[in-house]
């Protein structure tokens, strides 16, 4: 099942994506899904970011083909960052790139999106607390995360974090095809199975350090091939079972 997160007649719903029509659905999808029985067509409404989290959690340098490819050692635990809701856009949403930087590159990554509150999750019960997966962009102005030695600020800006375009419900996540495209070039060119630390794991840990709440998102690290994008470029995030995320990139001022 696709879920979506759309704005019709002025009005939030999460929705079944069923090819050309949603049909919507009533409150959120995270207890159980309550129809409404009513339909909208796809080319009517406004696509929203699938879902709208209380937070996202990052993790860095989490493929093993990255990781070679920059010569580092590989972490012997997750690296964690967290990303504010106010960084998070839909599928269509522009990405505002800031006047501040001069080096704003494209992370493709896996997002895991939360269906059931996980604190001290074991691994082999990871996954009872996962609703779906979507397709994220770890945006990130590469010369204010050098400059400051952390990455808060060039994690955060607003616009930084596209999701979308749905949440796929019944996937597998474990051996997923992952890409990023800049104007239609290939970029980023991998595989879930790349991972260091899989999706299970990642849940377990970090539900050690804090309370995973519904619609809560985790971005499961990028491939390598991350590179620059500019005003003007149009960058997709494709993962094998879920979609094609597109966004474009303009000037904040
Ligand atoms: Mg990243």
């Amino acid at each position: 099942m696709r879920l979506v997160r759309v704005l019709s007649q002025r009005q939030v719903f999460y929705g079944i994506f069923a090819g050309s029509d949603i049909e919507l659905l009533r409150g959120e999808p995270f207890e159980r899904l309550e129809r409404k029985f009513v339909s909208v067509t796809a080319n009517k409404v406004t696509f929203l970011p699938p879902v709208a989290p209380s937070k996202v959690v990052a993790v860095g340098l989490n493929y093993l083909d990255h990781a070679r490819e920059l010569s580092m050692e590989l972490p012997t635990e997750p690296i964690l960052f967290l990303k504010p809701p106010s960084s998070v856009i839909g599928p269509g949403a522009a990405i505002v790139y800031p006047a501040s930087s001069r080096e704003v590159h494209h992370e493709a990554e896996l997002a895991v999106v939360i269906g059931k509150r996980a604190r001290n999750v074991a691994v082999g019960r990871a996954f009872e607390h996962v609703l779906g997966y979507t397709c994220a962009n770890d945006v990130t102005a590469r010369d204010l995360q050098r400059r400051d030695g952390q990455w808060g600020r060039a994690k955060s800006f607003d616009t930084f974090c596209p999701l979308g375009p749905y949440i796929e419900t019944e996937l597998e996540p474990d051996s997923l095809a992952i890409k990023a495209r800049v104007n239609g070039q290939t970029r980023q060119d991998s595989s879930t199975a790349q991972m260091i630390f899989p999706v299970a794991k990642l849940i377990s840990f970090i539900s050690e350090v804090m309370t995973l709440e519904p619609g809560d998102v985790i971005l499961t690290g990028t491939p390598p091939g991350v590179g620059e994008v500019h005003v003007g470029d149009d960058v997709e995030v494709e993962i094998g079972g879920i979609g094609v995320l597109r966004n474009s990139v303009k000037s904040g001022s």
